[in-house]
């Protein structure tokens, strides 16, 4: 957990490139990662231990890698109204594993979750990605995802 200025901001390491970002109580999850399987563990211990328990959120998704994009963990949370943000292509997924709102952003559209504004940039990875650029508060945190600058 790092504190940035006056703790308005919190950044809080999940796992892998997901984290907990909190802006003065409006949280984003970036690309959530939450492996519980016999072959597939994360390797470091979780800021939190199964996706039923973060605080209310937002999520943020960069690409549709699995380690990026953990749906199947995710429809455990039980507010399907949280709001999501994820690179072009992967609405219809979000929306089938039961999260209607969620907004694709291509390249250097913005959106707003909660009183964060969420800005997409382009990013080059093999598969179509955009990492972000987050601003609430006079706070700005760029999540660089898993992805190669272009
Ligand atoms: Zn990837």
């Amino acid at each position: 957990m790092a504190r940035v200025g006056d703790a308005m901001l919190t950044v809080t390491r999940v796992v892998h490139a997901s984290a907990l970002l909190d802006f003065g109580g409006a949280r984003i999850l970036t690309d959530p990662w939450l492996p519980e399987t016999r072959f597939y563990r994360p390797g470091e211990p979780r800021a939190f231990v199964t996706a039923a328990d973060p605080p209310e959120l937002s999520v943020v998704i960069s690409h549709g890698h699995y380690g990026h994009c953990d749906l199947d963990a995710l429809v455990r949370y039980p507010d399907k109204s949280v709001p999501f943000a994820v690179v072009p292509g992967l609405a219809d997924t979000v929306r089938a594993a039961g999260f209607p709102n969620v907004v694709e952003l291509a390249p250097w559209w913005s959106t707003h979750l909660g009183p964060v504004e969420v800005t997409a940039a382009p990013a080059s990875h093999g598969v179509l990605e955009v990492i972000f650029v987050l601003r609430a508060d006079g706070h700005t945190v760029f999540f660089g995802a898993e992805a190669l600058l272009v």
